[in-house]
């Protein structure tokens, strides 16, 4: 199998069909980078900026945190980078950040919520981002966006680093695309708002599934309850893509889901045709895609999904159809 994904590294990803999809990897870390040219992906699709900060004892200072970035845009070799601003709080607690303790902390005071309260934090990550970007391309993606006035907050103080350090004689990004993640329910209400904002979304699929069911993403006993290949959870994904098509935003998805085969599988079908995921996951879900014929997996999910209650569920569809082609 493993000779089957390496042979697989070098040839175009696309479905049997002729769909071409982007595949990916998710990343934090400086060790991760040669997993680009290893798995043979497309780019990076998430880029953890809070890993930097979870592995160190004191708050990386801001020469540090642009030394990365600029180490990652150098290994990417002109291959999209997708930075996501911190996401802290909640689970991931930085030692150094005082923070009171919370009751639901996956609910609570973390990510855009507590950048633009404490925004020192993110203008700094900001002006690091800006500065390592240097003459290339910038994609910065904000966390756990709820409303949409929060990511016009956001916008503008990139606005403002960007209009800060100009002043100063800093080179800046040849270009800035500003990107939010889809996680929290809430935001399928305001998607039209959203996308007139922005150049690119992607959906967290972790936490959206998290939010979406009411269940602890990390607790064992309730996060395999519920199907992430369940009709309610894929109509909601087919709400994000249609947006998407609708506003010529591009959609990708960067959960877990995005590295199993058969729901990577169920992605293309709703449409998606970029997805990022962990590095080992890319050889498995590319073997799937050269398989697959998009269009009539498409017009199969789409005849489920709208056909009132079928006996089956999504996920039995997904597998019958994996297994007949
Ligand atoms: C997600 O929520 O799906 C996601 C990609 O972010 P994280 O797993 O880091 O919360
Ligand atoms: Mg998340």
């Amino acid at each position: 199998r493993q000779e089957r994904y390496h042979s697989l590294r070098d040839v175009p990803t696309e479905t049997k069909d002729g769909v071409p999809i982007s595949l990916q990897m998710n990343a934090g870390l400086l060790v991760d980078l040669p997993q680009l040219d290893a798995a043979g992906a497309e780019g990076i699709g998430l880029f953890r900026t809070e890993l930097q900060f979870m592995v160190a004892s004191t708050m990386p200072r801001a020469r540090d945190q642009e030394r990365l970035y600029s180490a990652v845009l150098d290994a990417a070799n002109g291959r999209p980078v997708t930075f996501r601003t911190l996401d802290v709080g909640g689970d991931k607690l930085l030692p150094y950040l005082s923070q009171s303790p919370e009751e639901n902390p996956a609910l609570g005071y973390r990510a855009l919520r507590l950048a633009l309260d404490r925004p020192g934090l993110m203008r700094t990550q900001l002006r690091a981002l800006l500065k390592a970007a240097a003459g290339r391309e910038l994609r910065v993606m904000f966390p756990m966006v709820t409303e949409v006035t929060e990511l016009r907050q956001a916008r503008e103080m990139i606005r403002r680093e960007f209009k800060h350090l100009t002043r100063f004689g800093h080179v800046m990004p040849n270009r800035l695309k500003v990107g939010a993640m889809i996680e929290v329910p809430g935001l399928l209400f305001q998607l039209d708002e959203l996308m007139e904002l922005l150049d690119f979304v992607s959906v967290g699929s972790n936490d959206l599934f998290q939010f979406f069911y009411a269940v602890d993403r990390g607790n064992a006993r309730v996060a395999t309850r519920f199907d992430d290949l369940s009709a309610p959870f894929l109509r909601a994904l087919k709400l994000i893509v249609d947006a998407g098509q609708r506003h010529d935003v591009p959609v990708t998805l960067c959960g877990e889901m995005a590295g199993r085969p058969l729901s990577a599988m169920a992605l293309i079908g709703l449409g998606f045709r970029s997805i990022s995921m962990s590095p080992p996951s890319i050889g498995p879900v590319k073997a799937m895609i050269v398989e697959l014929e998009a269009e009539k997996l498409s017009e199969a999910l789409a005849r489920q999904l709208d056909g009132g209650h079928p006996a089956a569920s999504p996920r039995q569809l997904l597998v019958d159809f994996a297994e007949a082609n």
